[in-house]
């Protein structure tokens, strides 16, 4: 019997997501369906419930819900307790559901895998300090960076951030972008100011040959911070990776197996 997931936003017809699943679904033989789920913004639970009850395996959770599905899941992954949000759910025929996150995951997968760039040992600066900041934090401290600096406009948020990662402190500076000082390997850009096509204020200097500069917003076109971060030499990419990597993560948990995800990027970019 086919096995159902589905993915929940609102608005979610732009939703790659089950172009990739059924790619990585034939890709590794596993009978699944998995379709778009438009939820009503007041009608997550209720949602999710009638999901469980016609016999779905598990679900996407995409904006504006990351944080409701947090708050219903009644088992969390250490990530998603990290992340403070959960993208993906597991219905388990215990009843359980259980939620996890594997945004950070996917970042990380898509900077050490695709793009080549182990980040032991380096310096890497994280722009922003809401949601998606906070989802990649465990994963990419557990890499093993020298340093993670967080830059946010808003100093308090990205403090309170690095407050809620207590062992990791030394390893860890919060800085307003004006005070960010010297190049970094990889400098991602986890602030939604790609969406209204702005640039996060950072310095320019923050880039050299070396770095890896990316954008976890995608689109048609390479982003504003994309364009600059290009523009003072930097290596540059968007956050379609992450998502096909998120994705390929989900899969995993979902049907124990774990997709290629290069054929999935390549046709993707196309
Ligand atoms: P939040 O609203 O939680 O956080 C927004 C962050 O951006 C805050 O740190 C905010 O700073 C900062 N910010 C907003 N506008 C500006 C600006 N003009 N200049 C500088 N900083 C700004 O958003 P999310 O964390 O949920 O999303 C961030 C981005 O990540 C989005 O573009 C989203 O599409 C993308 N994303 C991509 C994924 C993928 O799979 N590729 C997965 C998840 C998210 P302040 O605290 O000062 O307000």
């Amino acid at each position: 019997m086919t096995d159902k997931y589905c993915v929940i936003g609102n608005p979610i017809a732009h939703s790659k997501s089950p172009q990739i699943h059924a790619a990585y679904a034939a890709a590794t033989g596993q009978d699944i369906s998995y379709e778009r789920c438009l939820a009503p913004l007041d009608g997550f639970e209720a949602t999710v419930r009638r999901l469980v009850q016609e016999g779905y395996r598990g679900a996407n959770v995409t904006v504006p819900f990351k944080l409701e599905a947090f708050r219903l899941a009644t088992r969390l992954e250490a990530r998603a307790r990290a992340a403070g949000a959960v993208n993906t759910l597991v219905f388990t025929p215990e009843g359980e559901v259980v939620g996890d996150n594997t945004d950070g995951a996917g970042l990380v997968a898509d900077i050490v895998r695709n793009a080549g760039v182990p980040l032991q040992g380096k310096r890497v600066l994280m722009l922003g300090a809401g949601g998606a900041a906070r989802g990649a934090m465990l994963p990419l401290l557990l890499e093993g960076p020298r340093e993670l600096v967080i830059a946010n406009r808003t100093l308090a948020t990205a403090e309170a951030l690095a407050r809620d990662f207590p062992e990791y402190a030394g390893r860890i500076a919060v800085r307003g972008f004006a005070q960010v000082e010297g190049a970094f390997d990889v400098v991602v850009n986890a602030t939604s100011a790609s969406l209204a096509a702005d640039l996060p204020p950072v310095p320019a200097s923050v880039f050299c040959q070396e770095t890896l500069a990316l954008d976890m917003m995608y689109g048609n076109k390479p982003t504003v911070y994309m364009a600059f971060a290009a523009s003072h030499g930097a290596r540059v990419r968007d956050g379609l990776g992450m998502l096909v990597e998120q994705a390929a993560e989900a899969f995993a948990l979902w049907r124990g197996v774990r997709p290629g995800t290069a054929d999935v990027l390549k046709s993707m970019r196309q």
